[in-house]
């Protein structure tokens, strides 16, 4: 049977792995794209130079199909649309902004884009925007995480009823069976993010790979509504949040007590004490580092595998 997200991006499993800060640069995107899925550059934290050598590194890679994320909030925004568009990237995923400011453009280019919203609202809202496909991610997710707090087992069919172009579901998602229960519940295909961090190819300081190793259910948390959500991992860091929470700081305050950089102090720099580490809720399933394919492998075999369960008699009721 023919899948929508395959078709449009011209791979062969669908999946997505997820343009993650600090965590997705060449290496990882070129290796999920060599293996049959769409691999992601994460440009959030990348200065205009950098983006563009990662670009050109992970083209020499492969020449597979592999995307940009370009968070619609990054300061120097012009200059990244330039380089996409000068080296020819064949998809972008947008995310963090109105999908309205850069989806002309990018589509003028021949350019496949692709919006991450996290309601039905937002979804609607690319969709009206021309965008080719959505990524709806639920609370589960680790990074920047929408207001509401809709999970991803609830938003995938409000999203996938609400819109006619391709679905693809994310957040908790890091697993075959939860690939297949995306799919179920409606998904064209899936994203996933916090598995990939674990990969020998992620960018990924090593002592936040053994950390994500480590963590258990309930290691993560949302936090920081009033200025970006955020879901990350508990920590000092955390916990001086949430001291400062008690004390019933300011958003000011919590700017302040956030400062700049922590998300390369922690994901790159590897500080886990003083770092932000931003994680998904899946990290409390993940065990192991291993290479990119292999992880991508195991999740399309689970997938396969719990697919032909479903004929179990079992499930006849
Ligand atoms: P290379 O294999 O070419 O080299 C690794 C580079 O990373 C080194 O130049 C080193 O800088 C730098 N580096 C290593 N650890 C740190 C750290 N803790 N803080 C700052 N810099 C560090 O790298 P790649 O080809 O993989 O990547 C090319 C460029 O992209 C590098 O500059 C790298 O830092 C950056 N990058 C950015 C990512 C992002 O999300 N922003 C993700 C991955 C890479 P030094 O010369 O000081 O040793
Ligand atoms: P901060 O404001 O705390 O720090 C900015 C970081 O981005 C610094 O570490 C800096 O590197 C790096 N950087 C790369 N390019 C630039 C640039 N042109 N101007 C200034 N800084 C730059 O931000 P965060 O670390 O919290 O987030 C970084 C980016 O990632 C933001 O654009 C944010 O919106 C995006 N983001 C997107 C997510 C998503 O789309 N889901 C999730 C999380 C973040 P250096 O320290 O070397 O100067």
């Amino acid at each position: 049977m023919k899948n929508r997200i395959n078709e449009l991006f011209n791979i062969q499993y669908p999946i997505v792995q997820a343009g993650m800060i600090w965590c997705s640069g060449w290496r990882l995107a070129s290796a999920v794209s060599k293996a049959g899925a769409l691999g992601v550059i994460g440009s959030g934290s990348m200065y205009p130079e950098v983006l563009e050598e990662h670009i050109v590194k992970c083209k020499k890679a492969t020449n597979k199909p592999f995307a940009v994320n370009l968070p619609l909030l990054y300061p120097d925004i012009d200059k990244h649309v330039a380089t996409i568009i000068k080296h020819k990237v064949p998809i972008v995923f947008t995310s963090a902004g109105n999908p309205k400011t850069w989806t002309e453009t990018l589509k003028k280019e021949g350019i496949i884009v692709v919006h991450v919203v996290s309601s039905v609202k937002f979804a609607l809202k690319a969709e009206d925007a021309g965008v080719d496909a959505i990524v709806a991610e639920g609370f589960e997710a680790g990074g920047h995480n929408g207001r509401d707090e809709t999970t991803t087992f609830c938003l995938i069919p409000m999203v996938a009823a609400a819109v006619k172009i391709p679905v693809i579901g994310a957040g908790g998602i890091g697993t075959g069976r939860g690939m297949l229960a995306a799919l179920v519940l409606g998904a064209d295909g899936v994203q996933i993010g916090s598995r990939f961090v674990t990969t020998d190819e992620s960018s990924a300081h090593s002592n936040f790979k053994k950390a994500i190793i480590n963590a258990q259910e309930g290691d993560t948390q949302l936090t920081l509504k009033e200025l970006t959500p955020v879901r990350l991992m508990k920590n000092k860091f955390y916990n001086d949040i949430e001291l400062a929470y008690a004390k019933e700081a300011s958003t000011d305050e919590l700017a302040e007590l956030l400062g700049r950089g922590r998300a390369k102090k922690g994901m790159f720099e590897g500080d886990l004490e003083e770092g932000e580490l931003e994680i998904g809720q899946i990290s409390g399933m993940i065990k192991g580092i291993k290479p990119a394919e292999e992880v991508l492998m195991e999740i399309i075999t689970e997938c396969r595998l719990a697919s032909i369960e479903y004929k179990n008699p079992k499930y006849n009721f």
